[in-house]
């Protein structure tokens, strides 16, 4: 067994900056033809495809919105017609939008849950079909510390984060029979445009928090994604690995 992901087709959801591009050009590094997707950012995206290009992999950048089922299984069907098949979904396109639970927004709780939950089912519903053909495959969901141990101000975030630990568990125990494995890397606090809207203050008391004594950079979020992708984790099914400095110990 090695780390190598050469052969593997993957599937970054949200993969035109922070941790999903992180994770994107790593796959790409170890070997893998690496699929992004994003909402918005036409530009990013195609420099994330050009940049896994540069490393002599294939790529693609697909405008998709996360939330949208029907989408999910037409990006899915294009890698599969192009690539032959899909061996490893990230499912990384999540969103903040903190509030005090007295001050909270309906629409605040829906859009969170709904982008960082229902994103998920969709990909992982869209890949099931297509990894059983394949007799497996492999599914990574990123959640993070706050849906471990919750976080005054993120009650959505937090419900959300939960949340995608419970599907995943149940995803694992469904497809394990079929040879797809699936698991949760929960990130702790990373450099990225998300935790760039934190106050400095917040900040600094997240870092006091953390063991290791410092944030973490998006590629060691991806390192423990790649250990998923490969077949070095062939035993390891409905596991949370925390990539968090020791936050949540
Ligand atoms: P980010 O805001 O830089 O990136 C999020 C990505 O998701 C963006 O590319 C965005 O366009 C995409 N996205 C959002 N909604 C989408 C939708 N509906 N459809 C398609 N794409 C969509 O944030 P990040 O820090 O890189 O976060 C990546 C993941 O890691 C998220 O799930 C986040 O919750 C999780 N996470 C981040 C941290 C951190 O400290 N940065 C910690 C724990 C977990």
């Amino acid at each position: 067994m090695s780390l190598s992901l050469e052969g593997k087709t993957c599937l970054v959801t949200g993969g035109s900056r922070g941790i999903g591009r992180a994770i994107a050009l790593k796959l790409a590094d170890f070997g893998a033809d690496v699929a992004v997707t994003y909402s918005r950012s036409a530009d990013a995206a195609e420099e994330v495809k050009a940049e896994i290009e540069s490393k002599g992999q294939k790529a693609k950048a697909i405008q998709a919105d996360a939330v949208d089922l029907e989408r999910a299984e037409e990006v899915i069907a294009e890698i599969v017609d192009d690539w032959g098949k899909i061996d490893v979904i990230v499912n990384n396109a999540g969103i903040t939008k903190d509030n005090l639970i007295l001050r909270m927004t309906e629409e605040q709780w829906d859009d969170v849950i709904t982008t960082n939950l229902k994103s998920i089912f969709n990909y992982s519903k869209a890949a099931a079909k297509p990894m059983m053909r394949n007799r497996g495959g492999s599914i990574i969901n990123i959640s993070s510390v706050v849906g471990i141990s919750g976080n005054a101000g993120q009650s959505n975030y937090a419900a959300s984060k939960a949340g995608i630990i419970g599907f995943t568990k149940s995803y694992a125990k469904e497809l394990a029979s079929r040879n797809i494995r699936a698991n949760v890397v929960a990130p702790g606090y990373i450099l990225t445009d998300m935790t760039g809207e934190l106050d400095e203050k917040v900040l600094e008391g997240i870092k006091a928090e953390t063991p290791l004594g410092r944030a973490g950079d998006a590629s060691e979020v991806a390192d423990a994604v790649v250990f998923l992708s490969s077949d070095m984790s062939s035993y390891i099914t409905g596991e949370v690995i925390r990539v968090d400095g020791g936050m949540a110990m």
